[in-house]
């Protein structure tokens, strides 16, 4: 493990830095009223979140800065994955919104550079940097999720168009973005591996119904989304039909890599409330701080596993996969601690609650790491049969057709 930042890495820091400085405020690590919740209540907050991102992405494009890892030609700065996290780091840092349209920036971005067209990269790889085009994902299912091979949402061949009929869940971002990957069922006649293809959707043409979830904590971050004949043209295929499964697995590996970058909260605010709330002698919630703190610094230092293992260009399996436990585990540790310190306060939400009700939303987005991009417990199977050798599920489903498959 190599703890000693590269001379590039030094020098890259150095100029993001600099540059960050000269185009946004610091993050204060220690205030509680900077904890980054994320999460809009009323339609206003939703749409003043989105314009303080875009503009921040504009901000960021006009310098090379949104996308540093795509290639220089697209607008990027052609870094390695580990000189790009770098730029990641430090604009955590600051007081900026930073990760809203990271679906194009980060998952969508790497997929079409790796899977696109010519033509296809040049129409919209672009409009993804300045947050002109904002994307989402439309792979999960009501029966389709962790089983997400299994999806049943069928694509037919009509000359050239495809006819899309089908329906998806828990779309992030599908209630403001304009383009959406979409996973589709175009042959059932072989292995449901096999049969997938993936097609890119105007979010705004006919037959496309986005349905807002509202959650828990009253925020709106994902959608169901209906579709109904949608016409999409095959100009919009991405990758070879039938190819859609290795599309997906690039973009959901490119998701798990970015997972974790940019911290929700500090050790050093979870302290402060502890302080704030006059919980900080009690000998139960020191006990926990000092596990939280653990957590940190276990995730501190895979961090630095998986940068070793990038440094030398080689791809982080088994740290990626711990990482991304750790993280929910951090996530669940440090959610529950906040309510615990908050005592009978930490019942109430929304402005009833002390703070506002940032630590109760906290608490309560726990579980968005925990399953979004693959559950732990699917995780738990990966680290198992991937890092462990242990020997993996017995799956009757890989070799029938998908048609022969018994559905629920
Ligand atoms: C914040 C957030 C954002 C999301 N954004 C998107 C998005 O933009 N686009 C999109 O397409 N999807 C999105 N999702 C959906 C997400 O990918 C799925 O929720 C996830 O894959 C789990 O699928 P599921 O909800 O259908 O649960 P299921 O797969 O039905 O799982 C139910 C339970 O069974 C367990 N389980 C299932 N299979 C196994 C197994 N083999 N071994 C052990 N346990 C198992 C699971 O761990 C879970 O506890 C998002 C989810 C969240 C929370």
């Amino acid at each position: 493990m190599d703890f000693d930042p590269t001379p590039e890495e030094v020098a890259l820091r150095a100029e993001a830095r600099a540059w960050l400085e000269a185009n946004a405020e610091p993050y204060d690590a220690t205030a509680l009223e900077t904890t980054r919740t994320y999460r809009a209540h009323t339609e206003e907050d939703d749409e003043a979140m989105l314009a303080s991102a875009r503009e921040w992405a504009r901000t960021k494009a006009a310098a090379r800065w949104a996308a540093p890892s795509w290639p220089e030609e697209y607008g990027g700065r052609a870094l390695t994955p580990q000189l790009a996290s770098v730029f990641g780091e430090e604009e955590a840092t600051f007081d900026v919104i930073g990760r809203m349209f990271m679906v194009g920036t980060e998952m969508v971005g790497p997929t079409v550079i790796q899977w696109g067209t010519d033509e296809q990269r040049d129409r919209w790889l672009e409009p993804i940097l300045n947050a002109d085009d904002v994307w989402c994902q439309l792979f999960s299912e009501p029966g389709a999720g962790s089983d997400l091979a299994g999806l049943s949402t069928r694509a037919v061949r009509d000359g050239d168009e495809w006819v899309v009929n089908g329906q998806k869940v828990w779309t992030s971002a599908a209630h403001y973005a304009n383009r959406g990957i979409l996973l589709a069922r175009t042959d059932v006649d072989v292995p449901k591996h096999k049969g997938i293809t993936a097609i890119v959707v105007d979010m705004g043409q006919p037959g496309v119904e986005v349905r807002p979830i509202r959650q828990i904590d009253g925020a709106i971050h994902f959608n169901e989304v209906f579709l109904t004949d949608v016409r999409v043209p095959v100009a919009n295929t991405l990758g070879p039909e039938g190819m859609g499964w290795p599309v997906a697995l690039t973009m959901l590996g490119h998701e798990r890599a970015s997972i974790g970058g940019g911290g929700m909260y500090t050790f050093e605010q979870v302290v402060q409330l502890a302080q704030e709330c006059g919980r900080v002698d009690d000998p139960v919630i020191r006990q926990r701080l000092v596990d939280l703190y653990e957590h940190f610094e276990l995730l501190r230092f895979i961090g630095y596993r998986v940068k070793t293992a990038l440094a030398k260009g080689e791809m982080p399996g088994g740290e990626a996969s711990v990482m991304k436990l750790l993280v929910s585990e951090l996530y669940e540790r440090g959610g529950d601690l906040m309510v615990e310190i908050l005592g009978a306060g930490g019942m109430l939400t929304h402005e009833d609650a002390p703070y506002g009700g940032r630590f109760t939303d906290l608490f309560m987005g726990q579980w968005a790491p925990r399953i979004g991009g693959g559950t732990d417990q699917v995780q738990r199977n990966v680290i198992g049969e991937r890092v462990l050798g242990l020997p993996g599920d017995l799956r009757a489903d890989k070799t029938l057709p998908f048609k022969d498959l018994p559905k629920s």
